[in-house]
């Protein structure tokens, strides 16, 4: 496969980083999922904002746009699929160890992967372990995936796709790598940014599409919800069918199916932004 590393397409097997890359040795850096369709970016734009955010967050200079949408452009050429998903990863770069920085700028890596379509239900677990809503990190699509590791591994062993965190305050957060929603008396609601969840890409999209309301929710909704589902770049939209020992047998539920049907029309217009 083909991977945009250093300025240009390089083959995968023979690509190297350094192995004093920030990235590696202190977890200093960020990346975005983006959908590609036909060798079309979805929402590029909004992912390019999150990718700028996420490195001011950090303290790491702004990524060079026109260079990762050159990158995007470039790899999505050289893997024609008609599903896929590029990975950006950017990091601090090389730099000595024990240094607060990399010393020779920043590592760009654009790959792709990611063409499997998404069955439509899925199983999640609760897990114990919170997300901190007010944490340096909070909000900021790191790299630093060690916790959510643990928290899909959980997931695994319980026979799910994703685990679902609460935050410090026991008010529902977000998935390992996903955003939640939940319907109740047919309304369909998801934790605000506030909880400490990513803004989702996916998520601000159907939240604009469906009307769906930022709530302040208790993790225990989810034992009361009407419908639950899950939203991300990997997933569009998927119904939950069980969250712990409950059973949600008839998901996809119809508020969900109709966000399904929503999201999958509106989506396929070019949306960029
Ligand atoms: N929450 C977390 C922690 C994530 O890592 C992701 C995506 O990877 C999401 C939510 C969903 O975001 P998006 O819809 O932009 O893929």
């Amino acid at each position: 496969m083909k991977i945009w590393l250093d300025g240009a397409l390089r083959d995968s097997e023979t690509a190297r980083v350094s192995v004093f890359d920030h990235g590696l040795t202190v977890g200093d850096g960020i990346f975005e999922t983006v959908k590609a369709v036909d060798g079309r970016p979805f929402a590029l734009t909004r992912h390019l904002d999150r990718l700028t955010r996420s490195a001011r967050g950090l303290g790491l200079p702004d990524p060079d746009l026109d260079e990762v949408r050159r990158a995007c452009a470039a790899v999505l050429e050289a893997n024609p699929v008609p599903l896929g998903r590029l990975r950006l990863t950017y990091t601090g770069g090389h730099g000595p160890l024990g240094s607060d920085r990399g010393d020779q700028g920043p590592t760009l890596v654009v790959a792709l992967g990611g063409t499997a379509r998404r069955p439509d239900t899925t199983a999640v677990v609760t897990v114990p372990w919170t997300r901190n809503e007010r944490g340096a990190l909070t909000g900021l699509k790191t790299t630093s995936y060690a916790e959510n590791v643990v928290a899909l591994a959980r997931a695994h062993e319980h026979g799910a796709t994703e685990a679902l965190f609460a935050n410090t305050v026991g008010q529902l957060c977000e998935g390992t790598g996903s955003n939640v929603f939940v319907v109740l008396h047919g309304e369909i609601h998801t934790p605000p940014l506030a909880s400490g969840c990513l803004a989702g890409i996916t998520r601000a999209l159907v939240a604009e599409w469906t009307g769906a309301k930022e709530t302040d929710l208790p993790l225990d909704v989810l034992r009361e919800a009407d419908e639950i589902f899950l939203t991300s770049t990997l997933r569009d939209v998927q119904a939950v069918h069980r969250v712990d020992d409950r059973e949600l047998s008839a998901a996809p539920g119809p508020v969900t199916a109709k966000a399904m049907r929503i999201f999958d029309e509106r989506s396929a217009e070019d949306i960029d932004p």
